[in-house]
């Protein structure tokens, strides 16, 4: 431990280059997609990323409400993201925050971007994610159970959108931070990708890095997304093929 004023600051970079759970700087902490978790919902999807868990349910294309949002054109996408109370170290108040306001609300735009919606004129698409256990990168955990979810309610999207986060640590620009690094990081970069196009959806940034280290951060977290999305498709083809409920899994 270093110390930075009164605050003990944990070494998140061991002189190997290893972070503080072993990982190497491009590597995902290990994630799991269950397809059609829920039953009552038309779509859902339940992702364990690392220490993070994260339900999404999916309903429409549905009425509006309240229906003064009614829009004429297209189908409007709602998403309410949500932290259990007992998701985190200290009981977190539950009900609306800004901070959760603000994730449902660059989650909606990056999901009404790539759904068809001129297909579903005066309805909405309702996204509910529910974050039980938080351990940073929720809301990209949140974004990948929401576009599994999305396709196993049969909704028409231009693609998946894998999502992840990219930081600075100890000086490194490094891959799926974890809640100390994303504590005590230089930088934090949750992004969401189309991965036919390439064009992000998501692009967020909190703290600060060089326009060098910016381009590495966009590249690392776009090879990320590659390898989050072909979990993504596993889960849903295992969904689709035996009978659904097998869980798809990366790097444990
Ligand atoms: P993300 O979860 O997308 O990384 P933040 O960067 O805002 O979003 O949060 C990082 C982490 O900080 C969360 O995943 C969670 O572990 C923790 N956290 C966020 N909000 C709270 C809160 N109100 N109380 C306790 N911990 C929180």
């Amino acid at each position: 431990m270093g110390s930075v004023g009164a605050k003990e600051v944990p070494v998140l970079l061991s002189p190997d280059g290893k972070r503080i759970d072993g990982r190497r700087l491009d590597e995902l902490r290990p994630l799991k997609i269950v397809a059609g978790a829920l039953h009552q919902a038309d779509g859902s999807a339940f992702v364990e990323w690392g220490a993070n868990k994260v339900m999404a349910a999916v309903y429409g294309p549905r009425e509006v409400h309240p229906r003064h949002l009614q829009q004429n054109n297209k189908a409007i996408v709602q998403c309410k993201y949500n932290m259990a109370a007992f998701s985190v170290d200290e009981r977190k108040r539950p009900g609306l925050d800004r901070r959760s306001q603000e994730i449902s609300k660059v989650i909606s735009e990056a999901f009404e971007s790539v759904i068809f919606v001129e297909e579903y004129p005066r309805t909405s698409i309702d996204i509910y994610i529910e974050v039980l256990q938080a351990n940073a990168g929720t809301r990209c955990a949140g974004v990948v159970a929401a576009s599994v979810a999305l396709a196993d309610a049969g909704i028409p999207m231009v693609d998946l959108l894998p999502s992840v986060a990219v930081g600075k640590i100890g000086g490194a620009i490094a891959l799926d931070l974890k809640k100390e690094e994303d504590n005590f990081g230089e930088a934090d970069m949750p992004m969401a990708l189309v991965p036919q196009s390439g064009r992000l959806v998501l692009l967020q940034m909190e703290g600060h890095m060089t326009a060098e280290e910016l381009g590495r951060s966009l590249d690392l977290g776009v090879q990320g997304c590659r390898s989050i999305y072909e979990v993504m498709k596993q889960a849903l083809r295992d969904r689709y093929q035996v009978g659904g409920g097998a869980a798809q899994e990366v790097g444990a």
